[in-house]
């Protein structure tokens, strides 16, 4: 074929796939979602509870943002290449525990002998399976411990000492106590007199992967001056954490007493199973009426099986982002 047909044929196959680009209507560029484009979501939340509105510079609001994106997409890499939800989580919640800024792992609040102690746990709503470590003073990624736990031992929690322990053989990298505490945590710590308001915070991750199952991950350093050996809601499957495939994924944040008290993660998925309630309408019930009658200051994350989020919550702030398949995203701090 002579050099002008052949020219003449690429600009025509051009010209061509150009207009059945452009003749194609907007919404049919998102294909629907099928087996052949499975769905897939996630999840996090950098803590609730935290700065009023205008008291981060913006700057620090810019690396706050920043950093739940990246955390996101930690996440989402592994669900887009087909990865499990449990993969995503524990991929999020490991990111965020090595970012000094939120409440977990190194930057974690300190006890009231100025140490960090540390809580995890995941579930997998597949099978409901569940890990937890509740008190770790070494354990770099608290949440590689609770996924050892559910997936190493006959147990679901296991605390102080003995987790540490568990945690160095099983090969998971160990830090000195001195790793966890950043200079401003510190500074902070030293001016607040004990039994002053005490500051909080949480890191979490749910998610649904394209397989439809559900999983949920979080991690903590609880609350600033907590008395030694003090456990929250995160480690407490149920309180703070929760997956169930039938209904939903949550990871809680907030006053972590009231949320051992209200069972607030399965409350949640309770309301879903036997109530029918939608994912939305519980978890505001629960957030913005039930904890909030009794002054619990606090948030949520959940996904449901059908790829459903909510993000309810009733303090000033909740560190927090999702992504979608179908390329939704967000990362907020303020209502
Ligand atoms: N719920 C955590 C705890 O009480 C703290 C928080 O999420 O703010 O340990």
């Amino acid at each position: 074929m002579c050099n002008f047909l052949k020219s003449q044929l690429v600009h025509l196959f051009l010209v061509i796939s150009f207009f059945r680009l452009v003749a194609q209507p907007a919404e049919s560029v998102k294909e629907p979602v099928s087996k052949d484009n499975p769905k897939w979501v996630i999840v996090i939340h950098g803590g609730a509870g935290g700065p009023v509105k205008g008291s981060l510079s913006a700057s620090q609001e810019e690396a706050y943002l920043n950093m739940l994106s990246q955390a996101l997409e930690s996440g989402s890499a592994i669900l887009r290449s087909g990865g499990t939800s449990l993969e995503a989580v524990t991929a999020a919640v490991c990111f965020m525990e090595d970012c000094p800024l939120f409440n977990a792992g190194k930057g974690a609040v300190l006890d009231e002998e100025g140490k960090a102690e540390l809580d995890a746990a995941v579930m997998d709503g597949r099978t409901l399976k569940a890990g937890a470590v509740g008190g770790v003073r070494t354990v770099k990624n608290p949440v590689l411990a609770a996924v050892a736990v559910m997936e190493k031992t006959k147990h679901v929690m296991l605390a102080g000492p003995g987790a540490d322990r568990f945690a160095r053989e099983q090969g998971l990298k160990i830090v000195p106590a001195s790793y966890f505490i950043v200079t401003d945590r510190y500074e902070k710590w030293k001016q607040t007199k004990p039994g002053a308001d005490a500051v909080h915070g949480t890191v979490g991750a749910v998610a649904l992967d394209q397989s439809g199952n559900l999983a949920a991950a979080t991690s903590t350093g609880g609350m600033s001056r907590k008395m030694v050996g003090r456990l929250g809601d995160t480690p407490i499957i149920g309180a703070g954490t929760y997956a169930n495939n039938k209904t939903c994924a949550v990871s809680c944040t907030g006053h972590g007493e009231f949320f051992i008290r209200n069972v607030v993660a399965y409350d949640l998925s309770a309301l879903m199973e036997y109530k029918g309630l939608p994912l939305a309408e519980a978890a505001e019930y629960i957030v913005n009426d039930k904890l909030k009658s009794q002054k619990a200051d606090g948030g949520l994350i959940a996904v449901d099986k059908e790829g459903n989020i909510a993000m309810p919550f009733n303090s000033n702030a909740m560190f927090r982002g999702y992504k979608t398949s179908d390329d939704r995203s967000l990362v907020a701090i303020f209502k």
